[in-house]
């Protein structure tokens, strides 16, 4: 996906029926939901795709435990049905994962078994059964970042449209945005999508905006070695009760394991991971294993805001727990929900979209397979499903970052097909050397920068200016 400055023309001069501010998950799912109606779309992200929330999540496509908890059978009926899609049309990068959850005997753990048991016969990820102390059910796992850059390369490479990153919309007004560098782009309707920043961007298109108020947590997660849970199986994780209805959870993923998560109230300020927040989620899981961990077991962390909703206008329309908001003159805004439920979000979007536009095309995605999607094996195919061959041909086979398992080649792809722009998106999204161990990651960057610097036509200056960017803004140790 070379062509940046073509993409860059493209939104220009180009007039969008739909014009998508946000590169989550969300607007991913609207630019491809957009595009597949065949209408003319263009997404624009200020920072990276997925540097938002989208990569920051527990990296579950839930079926929604927790709403079975709390008897929303609604949303977890949604939940179940997107986590089916998503394995069929995504298989590639979207697994399912054991879980298991303590569970005292009596008439608790028949209840809680029948509803796990409808649960996972409805996802058709496995069948739940009772083991010792607990129950064993099926989430589904993915990496959020990539799957965020697959259903946008999607909307590009297979429906036609233009997604630009590190272009900040500045302002918003009638005729479509203007972005950083004061150019324009006309678009017929725009849509917000910026998550926890949706307020922040109706703001930019003045006074009087539809749209809901937002009241952002803070989630934090932490990733610690695979022998340091030796309870776990490859595929089956943890699910620990917080007695408050929620769970935190201890998970094997990409060869290590995720300890998640916390959510506590966000005042504003920096979204990271405090010595605070370590504490607090350790202590909320070391409850459940027999050897605790500590604060130096952390390899890695990341930090992200949930976008919640506190409460619509009059004229939002409830759609489960995401809003899709749409004032007469103004842009659509689509706020909430989750990864899971991002191609029923976007389907709602648009369905609003094409109300405005006076057109009536039906949403093409409960079938469309995501870009990659097949069946294989081996590490490069769960990444990069039919295009894994492209990355192999590159013939880098060294690793890119000593003892995890990214090779140089992964890198290289990162820029020529997936739009990668830093050293910070090649190592924290491309691929996730830095949550996975960012020790290991910031000793390689400067060999990284190295590899990536003809590709992007850096110079010296710049090379240096990308590793000290990234040490800057990535925890190198806990
Ligand atoms: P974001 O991913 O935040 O995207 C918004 C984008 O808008 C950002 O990239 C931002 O840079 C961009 N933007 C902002 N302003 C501008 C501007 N002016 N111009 C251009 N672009 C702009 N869901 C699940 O299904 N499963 C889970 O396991 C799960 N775990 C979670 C754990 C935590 C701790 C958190 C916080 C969330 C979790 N979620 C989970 C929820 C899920 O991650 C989010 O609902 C989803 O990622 C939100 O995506 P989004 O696209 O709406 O927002």
């Amino acid at each position: 996906m070379r062509g940046r400055a073509e993409a860059l023309r493209r939104l220009a001069d180009e007039t969008w029926d739909v014009l998508v501010i946000g590169g989550g998950i969300t607007g991913a799912g609207v630019a491809l939901d957009a595009a597949s109606r065949g209408l003319r779309t263009a997404l624009v992200e200020r920072d990276d795709f997925a540097a938002g929330t989208s990569s920051r999540s527990s990296k579950f496509v839930h079926g929604g435990l927790r709403y079975l908890r709390s008897r929303d059978y609604g949303l977890v009926a949604q939940s179940v049905a997107e986590q089916r899609r998503l394995l069929r049309n995504a298989p590639h990068l979207v697994r399912p994962m054991a879980m298991r959850l303590p569970v005292a005997g009596g008439a608790r753990r028949l209840v809680t078994g029948a509803l796990l048991f409808t649960h996972d016969l409805a996802a058709g990820t496995g069948i739940s059964r009772p083991v010792d102390g607990g129950i064993v059910f099926h989430e589904a796992q993915v990496d959020d970042a990539r799957l965020t850059l697959a259903v946008l390369r999607t909307a590009v490479l297979d429906h036609g449209a233009v997604a630009v990153n590190a272009c900040p919309v500045v302002a918003v007004d009638g005729e479509g945005v203007t972005v950083a560098s004061g150019a324009t782009a006309r678009a017929r309707v725009v849509v917000n999508a910026a998550g926890p920043w949706a307020e922040g961007v109706r703001a930019l298109a003045g006074p009087g905006q539809a749209g809901p108020r937002l009241r952002p947590t803070k989630g934090v997660h932490v990733v610690v070695a695979r022998e340091r849970v030796p309870v776990l199986g490859d595929r089956c994780g943890l699910a620990v009760p917080d007695g408050r209805g929620a769970f935190a959870f201890v998970a094997p993923w990409e060869g290590r394991v995720i300890v998640g998560t916390t959510d506590t109230p966000y005042d504003g300020g920096a979204v990271e991971c405090t010595d605070h927040d370590v504490e607090l989620l350790l202590s909320k899981v070391n409850r459940a294993l027999d050897d605790p961990l500590t604060p130096d077991d952390v390899l890695g962390s990341w930090a992200g805001l949930r976008p919640l909703v506190e409460g619509g206008d009059g004229r939002t329309e409830l759609a489960r727990r995401h809003l899709v908001a749409a004032g007469h003159e103004g842009m659509v805004t689509v706020v909430g929900g989750k990864l899971t439920t991002y191609r029923r979000m976007a389907a709602d979007a648009v369905d609003v979209v094409c109300a405005r536009l006076g057109r009536r095309i039906p949403c093409r995605t409960a079938r469309l397979p995501i870009r990659g999607a097949g069946t294989g094996e081996g590490r490069l195919w769960l990444r990069y499903g039919t295009e894994a061959a492209g990355v192999e041909r590159l013939g880098l086979g060294r690793p890119l970052v000593p003892g995890l398992p990214y090779l140089q080649g992964e890198a290289v792809w990162a820029v020529r097909e997936e739009m990668a722009l830093t050293l910070e998106d090649v190592l924290s999204r491309r691929t996730r050397a830095t949550i996975l161990d960012a020790r290991a990651a910031a000793a390689a960057a400067p060999g990284v920068a190295a590899l990536l610097a003809p590709e992007l036509g850096w110079d010296e200056a710049e090379t240096r200016r990308q590793v000290d960017g990234y040490l800057a803004t990535t925890p190198s140790s806990r």
